[in-house]
């Protein structure tokens, strides 16, 4: 509460009025999914604020992923996030999608809301509905194959974001079967006998958080993806009010 009236303070100084809509807007969702009492403080202190805090468009569009969960908050966050998912949120359709499917184990349901919020632009979605599809393309001698059709950037980029802590931070369940079998059947060890393995020079790769590895072949790139990919996703199914 206290750094909220402190930005406040700060942003009357600024002149709040003078803020283009858009960046009031990405405030304000930035405010709610930091603590929601914020956000009622911020809608009385601010008429702008107010304002786009009853708009439909501002519940379509806000960012859940990092929702943070205050345990006192429940009813409110919970009165938020349902209204962002009755209009349609992307973000929120993947929540709940994931929900469903590590912590209900509602396999098909879970990911026709995964592949649905993909579908309406959820970044993180559309890498999750892609990575699933390669996982479960897995045949008998522990090969994947339905290559999803983004670039090595973006599994970077997106399998850093699923292992920041803000989204992992979730250990009080167990890892679920399916994804535990899934893991045990990919082989991880496909590189070793790989051409790309053996060439005298090898190239470097460095990813976002600096670290480096050396280069690999599509076939041990997509493998070693989805062998990761199931050895993490699981921790990323958020809270989700049961029976909504
Ligand atoms: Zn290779």
């Amino acid at each position: 509460m206290e750094k909220l009236l402190l930005v406040i303070g700060d942003m009357e100084n600024l002149n709040l009025d003078s803020l283009p809509h858009t960046m009031l807007d990405q405030i304000l969702s930035k405010v709610a999914t930091n603590n929601i009492r914020d956000f009622g403080s911020a809608r009385v202190a601010f008429p702008g604020f107010n304002a786009i805090g009853r708009e439909d468009y501002f519940y379509r569009s806000t960012n859940l992923i990092f929702l943070n969960n205050w345990i006192e908050e429940v009813n409110d966050v919970r009165i938020f996030r349902l209204r962002c998912y009755h209009l349609g949120n992307p973000k929120v359709i993947y929540l709940r999608g994931m929900y469903e499917l590590f912590i209900f184990h509602l396999v098909d349901e879970g990911r026709e809301k995964i592949h649905l919020a993909g579908e309406r632009g959820c970044l993180l979605a559309k890498y999750v509905d892609g990575m699933m599809n390669l996982a479960f393309s897995i045949d008998d001698r522990g090969l994947v194959h339905n290559y999803p059709g983004f670039t090595r950037e973006h599994v970077d980029r997106m399998s850093h974001m699923i292992t920041s802590w803000k989204l992992s931070g979730h250990w009080d369940y167990d890892k679920t079967e399916m994804f535990l079998s899934l893991l045990e059947r990919i082989d991880a060890n496909f590189s070793y006998a790989c051409w790309c393995y053996k060439i005298e020079e090898p190239v470097f790769v460095v990813f976002i958080d600096g670290s480096r590895t050396e280069w690999r072949c599509d076939h041990c790139f997509w493998q070693y993806a989805a062998w990761s990919f199931c050895d993490e996703i699981h921790l990323t199914a958020r809270d989700w009010p049961i029976g909504d």
